[in-house]
């Protein structure tokens, strides 16, 4: 069986992907992607927003995953929302109604590390936005001297006559080029040097971002009326979307905080002591006392040493240890101490062999291509299956 995965390459997730990284995956690339930021990918701006429209509905998913897009045009399912309705509903950025009296809201995505995130952070953030003209308060031109355009006869729309065909002609509306479409223009003697008639200008604005203890990836920060401004509008709004960087050490899980640590078998064995950096610099002890034995792919946690929460940041979330214990190579001691060991350990269990029994030979495995079949199997499987094996690529 053949599955398309399609949708999941135009977000760069797996097909096992959670419907977080799923929304991670989207906010950047319709950020990346969105007209106002890169106008001539207007057709990709289009394919994300239909792949994230399905991907994150669970029913759409399911239907998608079990027959390809083919299944979710014939479930009458593809394509129901106009792209920017999908972005305009995933940052929260006001309907139809709403943009009809505010001039657009801006959207941008700011970078922060997890100890930004952790200790708290000011970001100065120079961004373009357009402001009323300065000289002429968004009028355009000297005061009274609007004029009738003379292209459009005050219509703001031109109508071209195109032959298409022998005796056949159609007629192409356009709006007026020489006044936008408004009707009146100034004469270039009147009209404003300082925005060329715009109105409005570009300026370069400080914005500063506070990024509070606690707060996490994808959190949005508004900045109210510093969006566009436009005559005869409420200027829009500017919505900051935070960005986790990776971290080297640390992982973050809601308010937990969860690293790997290798350990080495003598450490498993008969305990360690080791330190750990915190994100805000101190440094961390733990113990494991001779006689505990930490197993390979046990978790133990630290109370009070994740994230801050957010609002509430003297309270911490945990933080979490995955440990991974490093066994000796091969052929490490040898073989004459084997018997010494052996004797320190716990005792083997007795095996009955008998002539009836074969004995075969125990080969190397080729990880890579068993990791392929192994999630081919997973994506196959429809209940827990591909959660289950995304877990076991990534060991
Ligand atoms: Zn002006
Ligand atoms: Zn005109």
């Amino acid at each position: 069986m053949v599955h398309e995965t399609g949708y999941y390459d135009l977000l760069g997730v797996s097909p096992s992907a959670s419907l977080d990284e799923i929304k991670k995956a989207y906010r950047k690339l319709a950020l990346k992607y969105h007209p106002d930021k890169n106008p001539s990918e207007g057709e990709r701006f289009k394919s994300i927003s239909q792949a994230y429209e399905v991907l994150s509905d669970p029913q759409k998913r399911e239907l998608y995953d079990q027959g390809g897009e083919q299944a979710i045009k014939e479930g009458g399912m593809g394509g129901g929302h106009n792209p920017m309705d999908i972005f305009n509903m995933f940052f929260g950025g006001g309907g139809r109604m709403q943009r009809e009296r505010k001039g657009k809201n801006v959207v941008h995505q700011l970078g922060v590390t997890l100890e930004e995130m952790y200790l708290g952070a000011t970001r100065k953030l120079g961004l373009q936005k357009n402001v009323i003209c300065e000289k002429c308060e968004g009028y355009g031109g000297k005061k009274g001297a609007l004029e009738k355009c003379s292209n459009c006869k005050g219509r703001g729309v031109q109508i071209k006559v195109q032959q298409i065909g022998p005796g056949m002609i159609q007629q192409i509306q356009s709006m007026c080029a020489d006044c936008q479409g408004q009707g009146e223009k100034f004469n270039s003697k009147d009209r404003c040097k300082n925005c060329n008639g715009n109105k409005v200008e570009r300026k370069k604005k400080i914005l500063e971002v506070h990024i509070d203890k606690g707060m996490k990836d994808g959190q949005r920060i508004t900045f109210h009326g510093e969006g566009d401004q436009e005559p005869g509008l409420e200027p829009g709004d500017v919505m900051i979307v935070l960005d986790q960087k990776d971290h080297p050490v640390f992982q973050r899980q809601e308010d937990n905080l969860v690293m790997k640590m290798n350990i080495k078998l003598a450490e498993a064995l008969c305990g360690f002591q080791r330190t750990i950096r915190t994100l805000d610099n101190r440094t961390l002890i733990i113990n494991s006392s001779p006689g505990e034995v930490i197993k390979h792919g046990d978790v133990k946690c630290v109370q009070n040493e994740g994230m801050p929460i957010y609002r509430d940041p003297y309270d911490k979330g945990q933080l979490i240890i995955h440990f991974q214990v490093e066994f000796p190579e091969k052929h490490w001691l040898p073989e004459h101490l084997m018997y010494q060991l052996e004797r320190l350990l716990p005792p083997r269990d007795d095996v009955l062999i008998t002539d009836d029994m074969e004995e075969v030979d125990l080969c190397e495995v080729d990880v890579e291509s068993q990791q392929r079949n192994h999630s081919r199997e997973a994506y196959e499987e429809d209940d827990e299956g591909p959660r289950a094996g995304v877990q076991c690529q990534t060991q």
